[in-house]
Formats: structure tokens, C-alpha cells, sequence
């Protein structure tokens, strides 16, 4: 603490720098919100991201995982390298256009997440520290990534050589940074959390196959939505008797597809699910059991299951000691009052990916509307206190900068 308050050229007045561009953000914020684009379609989003970056003097590369960004801030002074990571992308919803008079343009669009939100702190922090370049310390790598609701866009961008020597962030960065706002929490506060702090996700597919006919002949069938339908009673029977009670699993089946008319019996019934953990033993125990328990349980009633995990992201851990910095750097910016403990949520983040490679901690900012009813993400109700704009820039200029210097 001491030695960064003696290190005066660190202590940029960030209230300041704000005020004068907190009307162009929340403009930012509604224009991407009005154009909402969808995993690794984000092409307008990226190209003003592009833009705003250049024109803020940040070195820019396109085309990174597609339709990920990257703005490079060289600091003139030696320094680690910190990651700030934002994404761009929307999801297929259609918006109620009673609830904003800054609705989605889009037919069946919507950012129904806040990653608008995201990309308009993102952009107004490199701004913000744009204009100290000559005072800072280090490198601060700005990643604009695509796709993060359907997971993958972080896989692409590191795949084509962000953290490579020579790529297109100019190498491995020190520590990796960025927030989720939060509908559901108190709007303007920051969380920090040390350890884990979104699950891992295995997405599931599991198919049923028996023996198709009449349904009036049971008897000369085998029929496999009765099998989908005690498989999916038995396996939570997983999640209460087998994972330990102090454990997180959720375990989900969204979609059960069978059949195409009241008196067939058809041959088969297809399964999707999803597994949410954050141990990998708990993980490993309940996919090992689900395969186990299902190919089983189908055999004792003369069918035959087959299971696969056709997508996994790994949970979101932060790392403790960067996490206790980050609270510090929280609490400088909002006061004591403005930062509280938890945000761990049975969700998952693609930002898990980044972070699995180099240890960073991510930060969740309240948005909750005061005396709104609740207005989850991922619906079409989805709404935001704008509140969290300016607390996500000010916890995440104050963080980058306080994480900057070497030590
Ligand atoms: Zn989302
Ligand atoms: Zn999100």
C-alpha cells in the first residue's frame, strides 16, 4: 500500500477521468445494445471496438479468434503484463420492447447478459489509461472476445497464438483480469471472491435405444421413453446420494426428444443435459456414475444407452492472493461500503479458459434495478442498473493499475 501511494505517477484521479466519458459510455453501452450481435457474428461490434481502440492509441489486431480484438498498451515504464478480458457477443432471444426505449434492433437478438455493458467499460478503461501510457508500468493487453455464450471464443483466440511470443498479444500476460456485471445483485457493488467462483460445465448427450411398434403391443417393444423417463428420476439420485453434501452439482436435462405420434412406440429418445461441479472429483465421480448408470439401468429393461460430453468448460477459480489484491484495489476505488464478499454461482465463464493458462481473478459488479422485480440473465426480462458501468470502470482501472508494477 505504502509503496504505491509513494509512487505518485500511479495515482490517476479515476473519478475524474470518468466524469468526462461516462456520457459516451452509457451511449456505447445502448447503441451495442441495440445491435446485438451473435457468438462469432459480433462483426460491427468489433470493428467500433477496433475503432475506439485505435483511436484511443492502443496497437490493434483484428481478427483474433475470428471476431475477437486485441488492443495492446505498451507503458513506457518496465512492468508486468496484465489481461483485461471483455466479451462482445449476444444471444438468440427475443427482447420485450416495452422494457427499454433503447430496445434490440434485432429480430430474435438479444444482449440479454450485459456483455454491452462489458464492452463499454472495456473500452473506456483503455481510454482512461491510454492517456497515462507514458506514466505506466508494464503492458496491459485488452482482449475483446467472441462467442463467450456458447463457449469456444477464448479456445479461439488462444489457438490463434494470443499468449504466444510474437502473437497477436504480444506474449504471455502476468495475470488475467475482467467482471461480470450481475442482475441479481446490489447494483454499483463490487464482489471479490477468493477460490472458486463459477462452475465447470460438461455438456451431455445421451441416446435410448430400444425396439419400436405398436402401442398397443408393449409387449413386442422395447420402449425407450419409459427408460428416458426412470433414467432421468435415477441419475439426480447422483447428485443427493453420492456427491457430498457440503459439494455443488447441479445436474440438468434440458431437452428429451422422442417420437413422432401418440400410438407409435418409437426406437428411440435422445438426451441433452448439462453438469455443473466445481471439484474435479466430483466432476470425474458423477460423469464416470452417469455413464455407468445409465448404460445399466437401460440394460436391466432390455435397451441400450450411449453417452457422450460434447462440450466442457473448466470452472472459474480465482487466485487467492490476486483476489486479495483485487479487493484492496476494489475497496481504494468504492470505499469499504461499496465491496462485498461471494458472487460463486452454479453459471460457467469462458473466461475460466484464459484463466486456466494464467491465474487471474474475476470480479462481479451488482446491477440489480432498485425496486425492480427480479430480472435474471439469459431472459427476455433482462434488465440493468447502468449504476454498474461506472463502478466496473473504476474497480478496473484501479485494479490494472494496482497490479501493473512489479513485485
Ligand atoms: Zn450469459
Ligand atoms: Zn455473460
Amino acid at each position: 500500500m505504502a509503496e504505491r501511494e509513494q509512487d505518485g505517477e500511479l495515482n490517476i484521479n479515476i473519478d475524474q477521468e470518468l466524469k468526462s466519458r461516462e456520457d459516451e459510455m452509457v451511449r456505447l453501452r445502448r447503441d451495442f445494445h441495440q445491435h446485438p450481435e451473435l457468438s462469432f457474428k459480433e462483426d460491427r461490434t468489433s470493428r467500433i471496438v477496433a475503432d475506439r481502440l485505435a483511436k484511443s492509441g492502443l496497437q490493434v489486431r483484428t481478427g483474433v479468434g475470428q471476431t475477437g480484438v486485441v488492443g495492446i498498451l505498451e507503458g513506457k515504464k518496465p512492468g508486468r503484463t496484465v489481461m483485461w478480458r471483455a466479451d462482445m457477443d449476444a444471444l438468440p432471444l427475443q427482447e420485450d420492447p416495452e422494457l427499454l426505449n433503447f430496445h434490440s434492433e434485432v429480430e430474435g437478438v438479444m444482449h440479454a447478459c450485459g456483455h454491452d455493458a462489458h464492452t463499454a467499460i472495456g473500452l473506456t478503461v483503455a481510454d482512461i489509461l491510454a492517456r497515462h501510457k507514458s506514466d505506466l508500468p508494464g503492458r496491459v493487453m485488452f482482449v475483446f472476445q467472441p462467442a463467450e455464450e456458447v463457449g469456444g471464443g477464448a479456445k479461439a483466440m488462444l489457438a490463434d497464438g494470443l499468449f504466444k511470443e510474437g502473437g497477436p498479444g504480444g506474449g504471455r500476460p502476468d495475470v488475467t483480469l475482467g467482471l461480470h456485471i450481475g442482475s441479481l445483485y446490489p447494483a454499483g457493488k463490487a464482489l471479490v471472491k477468493a477460490g472458486p467462483l463459477m462452475a465447470a460445465v460438461d455438456t451431455l448427450a445421451m441416446t435410448i435405444r430400444g425396439k419400436g411398434g405398436h402401442a398397443a403391443t408393449p409387449h413386442l417393444t422395447i420402449d425407450p421413453v419409459m427408460v428416458a423417463c426412470e433414467l432421468v428420476v435415477a441419475l439426480q439420485t447422483l447428485v443427493s446420494r453420492e456427491v457430498p453434501p457440503m459439494s455443488a452439482a447441479v445436474l440438468t436435462w434440458g431437452a428429451i426428444h422422442s417420437g413422432t405420434k401418440d400410438n407409435i412406440i418409437p426406437v428411440e429418445a435422445h438426451l441433452m443435459g448439462t453438469l455443473r461441479t466445481f471439484e474435479p472429483e466430483v466432476r470425474k465421480h458423477m460423469l464416470e456414475r452417469i455413464e455407468t448408470m445409465s448404460t445399466q439401468l437401460a440394460k436391466a429393461f432390455r435397451a441400450e444407452a450411449t453417452f457422450r460430453v460434447t462440450e466442457s468448460l473448466p470452472p472459474v477459480i480465482n487466485d487467492d492472493r490476486l483476489a486479495g489484491l483485487v479487493r484492496e484495489s476494489a475497496t481504494r476505488a468504492l470505499g469499504a461500503d461499496g465491496v462485498l464478499d461471494g458472487g460463486q454461482r452454479m453459471g460457467s465463464e469462458d473466461m475460466a479458459v484464459f484463466m486456466e493458462e494464467v491465474p487471474g481473478c474475476f470480479i462481479t459488479i451488482g446491477a440489480a434495478r432498485p425496486g425492480d422485480p427480479p430480472r435474471p440473465h439469459h431472459s427476455p426480462l433482462f434488465a440493468m442498473d447502468e449504476a454498474c458501468l461506472d463502478s466496473g470502470v473504476k474497480v478496473a482501472t484501479r485494479a490494472i493499475l494496482d497490479l501493473l508494477p512489479a513485485r
